[in-house]
């Protein structure tokens, strides 16, 4: 048994008490009083339920063909100093998990990952449903790899075949793309319009089609809008945003770090930016997803887009604390509790009643933030395997104390095992 106590922030309470992990099964089986003799107090730090990364590219499948940058092992490592307790990872591999048997054995790939990993299986344009349950990945344009659709009219094709699943959405239209190819700066080659159109068109395929629908890495404040109306009338979809989204806008690009902040979708305006805090804070927004994409930093000197972030999961939710004003309960929402209940139904049997909140039956996975202590990001702390980090040289006002995995405590920095 495993007992810690302190502050404990539910998405919906914060309160002063003491849990008791059963460590055979990795379970949560009490939470009440504080006794004053756990094995750990966290003092003035606060215990959140696990967090949960649900967009990520760890880079490992069968063909090992990208295992320089990333595999499962180290992609968990570097969650382990984020305080991230489960991620799930996206399907846009050489080999790419499209049908059962390619699924299964990038499946059998994940058990190197200190944490649990969730896989999506990828849609393309002659892809069917999986016999298994999984959640699905549609790019609907060119982004990294080559899983992608040329039109709406053919990826509508690939989408009724999926009627009813769960199907997350890269937005950005890929005739849009195609337009603005000629632009000066990849801002402008992908321009705000594209994720609009996009998002305009996976909300009326998540609606026609009764999909459990997700828009991936939102960056748009007139795209909020249509996900707000969409929300409102019944429609089921929720939408991630990353924390480069929610830090960096394009008026902070210069010469020297332009290559390094490129991603798809690329940083928009300032006021983009603000209206993604809002729309995290409001609930409009529902997961902080990192898009972690760990390209080296030669790759990204030949322009390559994606920035690793796996690492600074749990600082960056102490600067939304401090910088943003964000309560205990709203970052437990958007970093446990959310991203708990979007994998619950895709956990193997053993996970009780999942990830997300701290209570009873739950897993007993945890991460332990000191936002009172901060901690200055440097590259040679990286967990990731391409070792480095867009947060280099930044001070977040807080840091990951410990990350509890279903009952095993990992002290940060460097993932140590204490228990
Ligand atoms: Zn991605």
């Amino acid at each position: 048994m495993l007992r810690l106590e302190g502050t404990i922030a539910n998405h919906d309470r914060v309160f002063d008490g003491g849990i008791e992990i059963d460590t055979s099964t990795g379970l949560i089986v009490h939470v009440g009083e504080k006794t004053g003799k756990s094995d750990i107090d966290v003092g003035s730090a606060i215990i959140f339920p696990g967090f949960g990364d649900i967009h990520i590219h760890a880079r490992d499948d069968v063909s090992g063909a990208q295992l320089y940058k990333e595999d499962f092992a180290t992609a968990g490592d570097a969650a382990l100093q984020g305080g991230v307790t489960h991620f799930a990872d996206m399907p846009n591999n050489p080999v790419a998990p499209l049908d059962d048997a390619r699924y299964e054995a990038k499946q059998k790939l994940t058990t190197k990952s200190a944490v649990h990993v969730t896989l999506y299986a990828g849609i393309g344009p002659e892809t069917d449903p999986l016999q298994r349950h999984v959640p699905y990945k549609a790019f609907m344009g060119p982004s990294v790899g080559d899983l992608f659709f040329a039109s709406q009219e053919q990826l509508e094709g690939a989408i009724a075949k999926y009627r009813g699943c769960n199907v997350s959405f890269h937005c950005e239209d890929p005739v849009i793309l195609q337009e603005s190819k000629g632009e000066p700066t990849h801002e402008r080659r992908r321009p705000a319009r594209a994720e609009i159109t996009a998002t305009e068109f996976a909300l009326y395929l998540i609606e026609r089609y009764e999909l459990q629908g997700k828009l991936c890495h939102y960056s748009t404040g007139d795209g909020l809008k249509r996900i707000a109306a969409a929300k409102a009338k019944g429609v089921r979809v929720t939408a991630e945003v990353t924390p480069h989204h929610l830090y960096f806008d394009d008026s902070m690009l210069t010469d020297e770090n332009r290559l390094a902040l490129q991603m798809n979708p690329p940083l928009r305006g300032p006021a983009d930016r603000m209206a993604m805090i809002e729309g995290l804070r409001s609930g409009l927004l529902d997961y902080i997803a990192t898009d972690h994409a760990p390209h080296t930093l030669e790759e990204k000197a030949s322009g390559i887009s994606g920035v690793p972030l796996l690492d600074t999961y749990g600082a960056f939710a102490t600067w939304l604390m401090k910088e943003h004003s964000f309560t205990p309960q709203e970052i437990s929402r958007v970093c446990s509790f959310q991203p708990g209940k979007f994998v619950k139904e895709f956990l193997p049997s053993g996970f009780g009643e999942g990830y997300g909140v701290v209570a009873p039956g739950y897993v007993g996975s945890l991460t332990i933030l000191d936002a009172g202590s901060p901690w200055t990001v440097k590259r040679e702390e990286m967990r990731t395997k391409c070792a480095w980090s867009p947060f280099e040289g930044v001070t977040f006002p807080g840091r990951v104390m410990a990350t509890v995995v279903q009952g095993k405590v990992y002290a940060t920095p460097f993932g140590k095992v204490i228990t």
